[in-house]
């Protein structure tokens, strides 16, 4: 996590409890490049962000709200320029709208838990799905899947007895 990222008190990775800000009360929690993705549904430059050439296995979550969102087993390597993946961790980890802004008609991802703006997702992606999820880096946040392990089997622990 990069220094002086501020988080609010809604962040959180296992909360589902659907967040519902202001613009006012985003701009207050969110660095101005998080929030111009997620509230202004920006675009990042194509190869300029954190993940689109990253082949690290772990968890993407919303980087406004926490929610586990992707999954790098589903992340697949795509010329576009963004993080692209064939799949959400969940069907509810994220919603979709219709968004025909600049003459094209694309669907818009979003959060689900706090519909921050992630992407968009179009039908050319590869098998099993089909689909491309095109993200933006700047609206990922990335736990590398060795400390998701350790914090595993830690969560393990008291129910290994329970299978004995
Ligand atoms: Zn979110």
């Amino acid at each position: 996590m990069e220094d002086g990222k501020k988080k609010g008190e809604i962040y959180s990775h296992t909360d589902a409890t659907k967040v519902n800000l202001t613009d006012e009360e985003w701009k207050k929690v969110l660095p101005t490049d998080v929030y111009h993705i997620a509230r202004e549904k920006g675009t990042e430059w194509a190869f300029t962000g954190k993940y689109w050439n990253s082949s690290e296995s772990g968890t993407y979550y919303c980087a406004a709200c926490g929610n586990p969102l992707f999954v790098s087993d589903a992340k697949f390597e795509s010329s576009c320029g963004w993080p692209s993946f064939f799949q959400p961790l969940t069907k509810t980890s994220v919603i979709y709208s219709p968004d025909n802004s600049h003459g094209m008609h694309r669907t818009e991802v979003l959060c689900g838990r706090c519909k921050s703006h992630l992407g968009h997702v179009f039908d050319d992606g590869p098998p099993p799905t089909g689909l491309r999820y095109c993200i933006n880096s700047v609206i990922l946040d990335f736990e590398k899947a060795k400390e998701a392990d350790e914090h595993y089997q830690q969560d393990n622990k008291s129910s290994d007895q329970e299978l004995e």
